[in-house]
């Protein structure tokens, strides 16, 4: 059995530097270091972290002393309501993410419509808007964006930026584009930045054309990490077997069984530890 793992796969700049100055902290704080939300979207990740003295907390009300902002960054009234408190925030959010609030902050101020093409659950967009004003608009599919054009219209401004998710999937980036383009009212001014991060943008690129060679594709990753949930749907789409895992207790034997070629690939929050261990498992139980 052939096993071909992925050059993108694992740990992006911004989560390593999450992880490692996270572990830093950890160490070097006697007691409790809190973090608002889970560090990075990886159980395995957060719960090493948790017994060394990491507590995830929901909201910076709850913080009692030095808190970690993590790498999907936060809502500006956050680092307010900090201050306001007196905590000290050790903002580890990814150089990447901060450029797009800073973006959003500066042509907010400058009365843009603001859409953000991504999921508007996600911490990062939730971040993002907590940048901008009630000028800015979430756009998941196609079907938002009649929606949203109203509200841009509404709103009687007449300039509009386009920003997106940093792992959202570029070619849906590219229709969701090509759509507004052709239902935006003519005296509108448009300014696209493509803020996709370019690491997302390899590592999807490398699952579409290691899923297409392959006759078992394995994405491995938290089932709440929405990269390695794109990844998943890219092999999906391009390889007829293809699983998403946490751990290699999720692997189902039978399905490795009279298999030639495994590709593999993981999300941006997934450890090498955890990549390495699949591999030792595959390699044990195959043929
Ligand atoms: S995927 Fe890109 S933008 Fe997101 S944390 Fe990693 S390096 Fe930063």
């Amino acid at each position: 059995m052939e096993i071909i793992l992925g050059k993108t796969s694992g740990f992006c700049a911004g989560v390593k530097n999450a992880v490692e100055n996270a572990q830093k902290e950890v160490e070097k704080t006697k007691g409790i270091t809190y973090c608002l939300g889970e560090l990075v979207h990886n159980k395995q990740v957060v719960e090493e972290l948790e017994s060394k003295g990491l507590k995830t907390i929901e909201n910076i009300e709850e913080a009692k002393s030095k808190t970690i902002i993590r790498a999907h960054g936060v809502p500006k009234r956050v680092y307010q309501t900090a201050e306001k408190m007196g905590i000290e925030l050790i903002d580890l959010t990814c150089p990447k993410v901060k450029k797009i609030h800073n973006l959003v902050e500066e042509y907010s101020n400058n009365k843009y419509f603001v859409f953000c093409i991504g999921n508007s659950k996600h911490p990062e967009i939730i971040g993002i808007q907590g940048f901008g004003n009630k000028n800015f608009y979430v756009i998941e599919t196609l079907e938002d964006i009649e929606n949203a054009i109203t509200k841009l219209e509404q709103s009687n401004l007449k300039k509009l930026l386009v920003i997106s998710q940093t792992t959202f999937n570029s070619k849906k980036f590219d229709i969701i584009i090509n759509n507004i383009k052709q239902n935006l009212p003519a005296n509108i001014e448009l300014e696209i930045h493509n803020t996709i991060c370019k690491a997302t943008e390899l590592r999807q690129k490398e699952t579409e054309e290691l899923s297409k060679t392959v006759d078992l594709m394995i994405i491995i990753g938290g089932k709440n990490s929405s990269n390695t949930n794109k990844l998943y749907e890219i092999a999906s789409n391009n390889c007829k077997k293809a699983i998403f895992i946490q751990t290699k207790q999720d692997i189902d034997l039978n399905l490795i069984k009279d298999i030639q070629k495994i590709g593999i690939m993981a999300g941006a929050s997934t450890p090498k530890n955890s990549v390495n261990d699949v591999i030792k498992y595959l390699q044990e139980k195959g043929n």
